[in-house]
């Protein structure tokens, strides 16, 4: 059977990584510069889930196809929800990982452990003649004092998990297991499912 294209409304390397390796059995998974797209979505939306629906109708209104896309981001509750959407340009550019990650440290230096919070991935998936599914994907951690591991990308060496590693330091398949976005495209299969 042939697999249903995808496109995924994201440019990042990490995240495209991530739904392939979530959805690429079920589904032929597009990045959007393959899809021809090479446009930076502004993503005005107040909430995650505005956000990721914005991006994905903007890939189905180029293209005529399905589209997938994420809106995450790290709340933290010592911060009062911060960075929350704002997690990409927390430190004032979009997608300076090591400054976003400075800024937090210092913005949480007086708050002593554990400093709870959690990632959070709005899911939406769009269709032509189909109605929108939008879905919430949640992982709780807590903030450490000081970066650990190499991998992920983002707040990932700061957020230590359930397994006791922080995100830079699992392997793929745990991140891929037990993360927002897996979360939340888990409840958007569950959606989509529950349609037929
Ligand atoms: P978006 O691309 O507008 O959804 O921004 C998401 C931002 O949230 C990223 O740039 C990261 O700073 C952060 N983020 C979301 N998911 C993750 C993750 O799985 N690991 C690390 N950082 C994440």
């Amino acid at each position: 059977m042939t697999k249903q294209r995808l496109i995924v409304a994201s440019n990042n390397k990490n995240k495209l990584r991530e739904f392939d390796a979530i959805l690429g059995s079920r589904f032929e998974i597009v990045s959007m510069h393959d899809a021809g797209i090479d446009a930076d979505i502004e993503e005005n939306g107040t909430t995650f889930e505005e956000n990721a629906l914005i991006k994905a109708r903007y890939v189905m209104d180029k293209t005529g196809c399905a589209a997938i896309a994420d809106d995450s981001g790290l709340e933290v509750d010592a911060l009062g929800g911060a960075p929350g959407v704002y997690s990409a340009r927390y430190c004032g550019r979009h997608g300076d990982d090591e400054a976003n990650n400075d800024l937090l440290l210092e913005n949480l230096k007086d708050v002593p452990a554990p400093r709870t919070g959690r990632y959070v991935a709005a899911i939406a998936l769009v269709r032509p003649g189909h109605d929108d599914i939008v879905r919430r994907g949640t992982c709780d951690g807590v903030i450490l004092f000081e970066r650990r591991g190499n991998g992920g990308f983002g707040y990932d060496p700061l957020f230590l998990c359930e397994t006791g590693e922080t995100f830079a330091e699992v392997s793929m398949e745990t991140k891929n297991r037990i993360s927002h976005r897996k979360r939340g495209i888990a409840a958007v299969l569950s959606a989509l499912e529950a349609e037929a």
